[in-house]
């Protein structure tokens, strides 16, 4: 998400193209922006990528002063055009427009309750739930009525919101998703990483505080508490995969972080007695953690699996033929860097095995003696409930086989992940971040927890 409030008016559409350009990695499903226009608020969002959706905004300037955008990520409710974001609406609060980054957990009662009073609802995006629970409350003042909805719903919201002139910027209070906040040549601005205020060219910024409501308008900016500060629940995931290696997320260097957790790997296989000749990343979710393992290792880094960026996104094939041939479009071994070689493939994580299985496979046809898939992260063993889209127990590999079994499964010579004391002790602030999908502790509570594993 991307939001934009400035003192003069600035060609706003075009200002959001580009920050929101360097967060395609979080979402590629829909994208959209929203501003005001001549006094009143407009939105423009489509089904799919920035460049193509909002390319239109780059050819001529629309002055404005305030606008947000939103690109989606599919993980609850279809793509379908209803849930693209910002989304607009006019109600007894003024005009808003609401994009959301994150999942709030108790959308089933809250809904239920809603549908019940007969409300009506367009797309399947908490944005919308939360817009109807800010319209129905009875608080007469905007922002009492914004805090006592704020209050109501739990699970992970990063928020950002134009109401009327003013630009808002909201963390849920235990701080699953990334939000932050800079400011430059009267301009505020919010941002989910900071590779989007540094396309900017922004360089004061900070997080927004779990638990914090930042408000930019035409009287200045505050900050203001809609909930206490508690034990934070950052989610690990950001750092391990979703982020960008060049973003800093809950003030950590990505890279830096990823490859942390690759020398973390490196002194686990040295410990075990494990020798390779050379360490491979996955492209390109395991850059950065295998160039951490080989550095620890003392081993040689190769990019052996080049990545072809023109694939656009992987389509979900029906068949094991046509789903390995999409793996085989998007990434290919260079022979010439593994043939003979005993190969340490680093990736982030291993969700289902479909992928890794496919990657050994090509690793090895390339002429590699041994592969051994080493893996940046605990086992996934629990659906996430806050935003990242990790599939049912049944579906995880980690829930039907130990890592012996999925070697076997996988055609590796071995597989090996971080543990969780490991992941830990990349972190110099452990206690801040959400686990869940690794230990099944969540933070919150969630819809259910009873899937058979
Ligand atoms: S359950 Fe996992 S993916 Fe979800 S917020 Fe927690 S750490 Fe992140």
């Amino acid at each position: 998400m991307v939001g934009i409030f400035s003192r003069d008016e600035i060609n706003i559409p075009e200002q959001i193209f580009f920050p929101l350009f360097s967060l395609q990695h979080r979402g590629q499903e829909s994208c959209g922006l929203a501003y005001r226009k001549k006094g009143r608020l407009v939105a423009y969002k489509d089904l799919g990528m920035v460049s193509t959706v909002l390319g239109r905004y780059l050819s001529e300037s629309r002055p404005s002063r305030i606008g947000i955008g939103h690109v989606r990520y599919c993980n609850q409710g279809g793509n379908r055009i209803e849930n693209a974001q910002p989304i607009l609406v006019n109600c007894n609060k003024g005009e808003i427009a609401l994009a959301h980054n994150g999942s709030i957990s108790n959308t089933g009662e809250l809904k239920a309750e809603l549908f019940e009073e007969g409300s009506i609802f367009h797309s399947t995006t908490d944005a919308e739930l939360l817009l109807h629970l800010l319209s129905r409350s009875r608080e007469k003042d905007f922002f009492s009525a914004l805090t006592a909805t704020l209050r109501r719903i739990q699970g992970a919201f990063s928020l950002v919101m134009i109401w009327n002139e003013t630009l808002i910027g909201i963390r849920d209070s235990l701080g699953f998703r990334p939000l932050n906040y800079g400011t430059q040549n009267g301009r505020t601005v919010f941002a989910s990483e900071t590779c989007a205020l540094d396309i900017m060219q922004i360089q004061d910024y900070r997080a927004v505080e779990p638990g914090e409501m930042i408000v930019a308008g035409p009287e200045g900016v505050r900050s203001i508490r809609f909930a206490d500060a508690g034990r934070k629940s950052q989610c690990v995931f950001e750092l391990i995969y979703f982020a960008r290696p060049d973003s800093r997320v809950f003030d950590e260097s990505v890279h830096l972080a990823r490859k942390r957790m690759g020398a973390a790997l490196a002194r686990m296989d040295r410990e075990a007695g494990l020798e390779g000749d050379l360490v491979l990343p996955v492209p390109d979710s395991g850059n950065s953690a295998a160039l951490g393992y080989a550095e620890e290792a003392g081993l040689p880094f190769d990019l052996g699996l080049t990545r072809n960026h023109y694939t656009g996104r992987s389509f979900i094939m029906p068949s094991n033929n046509q789903r390995e041939l999409t793996v085989r479009m998007k990434i290919h071994p260079v022979r010439d860097s593994i043939a003979g070689k005993r190969v340490i493939l680093v990736d982030d994580s291993l969700v289902r095995g479909t992928t890794s299985r496919i990657l050994v496979k090509l690793v090895k046809e390339a002429g590699a003696r041994e592969v051994h898939l080493r893996l940046s992260s605990p086992e996934i063993r629990w659906p996430c409930f806050f935003g990242i889209d990790i599939p049912t127990r049944q579906e995880l590999i980690s829930n039907r086989m130990d890592p012996r079994e999925i070697a076997r499964h996988i055609g590796a010579d071995s597989v090996g992940f971080l543990g969780m004391d490991g992941l830990r002790s990349c972190l110099p602030r452990p206690r801040d971040y959400c686990y869940a999908c690794f230990d099944g502790d969540y933070p919150c509570p969630v819809p259910f927890k009873g899937e058979s594993a």
